[in-house]
């Protein structure tokens, strides 16, 4: 290679730029911008010494079988590491199986785990319906919870703090650095879905030892693939969750991590400008009289909006609204239901609106109900004029 080749994705770069050029060769070095799909599950040695002496290095990426994934899943691995400020990551085949990989490569019988009432749905199913049979017990915790709450509920057992902030579909923000302090000084783990931050929040710098992503959404970006990712910043934290996830066998399609590269590309201009319509439209929706709140932690007077200003830099468009309390089910529904532009579905980060009414999947224990009908909005590339008027033919819909 010669020595004047640019350097790929160097760390005083910008974002959009450090995304175009993550984890790829050296700009002159290769003629293909992108790289093949790497599929395989045999994988041949030139000897049997060297295969054994490859079998002892399954975590450097030195390969005997296929499981341990290959080329395109490294790739698509060290890109993730350099969104999140982490040094190694591990792929798995959903955003679920990320979730469930870390705690269960971390809790023992005799655990504790702690756990938002927010916290996304699946997740909360593992803890209450799996968890309790291997003898691990989860304590829900209000996500607004300040340190000195969640010291009260500290047990010597407590070996995880599970965070999500902004919390599924009630987007309550954390304050995830002073949680984060409890944890270490009790030295236990601190895992957070990061989802909704991909790239607007740096678990490491506020104390996290575990984030997990949910590829699907803006990574992927085209509501088309399922992909997770599990991120650390130690080897010693990498070796735990790669051991757990092979252990269990989990495995992600290279194909999915070839579309995922290529979705992160345009990541950065996909979020920002998918963030700002979003932030027009929940302005927009603050105004009407049928909205009670809009729960978009990055606009002005939102809830979690000072927690959000002071540790995010940037946000997505994925935010909720409730509904004045006068408004029954069956008419946010017609609402929903009369939206021309938005499609009535679970998953968000790809390129197109959609629309979920949320009341009937939540689940809170500590936490108050809602005040009124709640709906989940994802904004997407539609021009936001569009967007907003569609809106306002669905909301004439209501009983006004
Ligand atoms: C979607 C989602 C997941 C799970 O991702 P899948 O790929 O759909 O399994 C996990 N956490 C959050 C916050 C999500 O929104």
């Amino acid at each position: 290679m010669p020595d004047d080749v640019p350097a790929a994705g160097e760390k005083k770069h910008a974002f959009a730029t450090r995304m175009s050029h993550a984890a790829r060769p050296p700009i002159r070095a290769l003629g293909f911008v992108n790289p093949p799909v790497h599929r395989g599950s045999t994988v041949t040695s030139p000897s049997c010494e060297v295969r054994r002496e490859n079998g002892k290095r399954r975590f450097e990426r030195v390969m005997t079988y296929g499981t341990q994934g290959g080329p395109t899943h490294w790739q698509l691995e060290d890109v993730v590491a350099e969104i999140e400020g982490g040094t190694h990551c591990t792929i798995t085949g959903t955003g679920l199986s990320a979730v469930t990989v870390p705690l269960m490569a971390w809790l023992k019988a005799g655990d504790r785990c702690l756990m938002p009432d927010s916290v996304y749905g699946p997740a909360r199913n593992l803890a209450e319906n799996v968890l309790p049979g291997w003898g691990i017990e989860t304590q829900f915790y209000d996500p607004c919870i300040d340190a000195e709450g969640l010291e009260k509920l500290w047990t010597p057992n407590t070996r995880v703090l599970y965070l999500e902030s902004p919390g599924s579909h009630t987007f309550e923000v954390q304050d995830v650095p002073a949680l984060n302090a409890v944890a270490k000084r009790h030295g236990a783990i601190s895992m957070i879905d990061n989802t909704w931050g991909i790239h607007s929040f740096q678990p490491f710098a506020h104390g996290c030892d575990v984030s997990i992503q949910a590829l699907t959404k803006y990574v992927g970006g085209h509501s088309d693939i399922l992909l997770g990712s599990v991120t650390v910043a130690t080897q010693e934290h990498h070796h735990l969750v790669r051991g757990m996830a092979s252990a269990l066998g989990h495995y992600a399609s290279p194909d999915d991590c070839w579309l995922a590269l290529r979705g992160v590309r345009t990541m950065p201009v996909r979020l920002k400008h998918q963030t700002e319509s979003s932030l027009q439209v929940a302005a927009w929706l603050a105004k009407r009289p049928e909205v009670l709140e809009v729960r978009h932690p990055a606009l002005p007077g939102a809830p979690g909006h000072d927690l959000w200003k002071r540790d995010f830099d940037g946000g997505c468009s994925l935010f909720g609204i409730v509904f004045q309390p006068r408004y029954t089910e069956a008419e946010v529904f017609r609402f929903v239901d009369g939206l021309k532009l938005f499609g009535i579905g679970a998953s968000w980060g790809g390129y197109e609106c959609l629309a979920l009414p949320t009341n009937g999947m939540l689940v809170r224990k500590v936490t108050p109900e809602l005040p009124g009908q709640a709906v989940r909005l994802h904004i997407g590339l539609e021009e936001v004029a569009d967007i907003i008027a569609d809106l306002e033919q669905g909301l004439a819909l209501l009983p006004q």
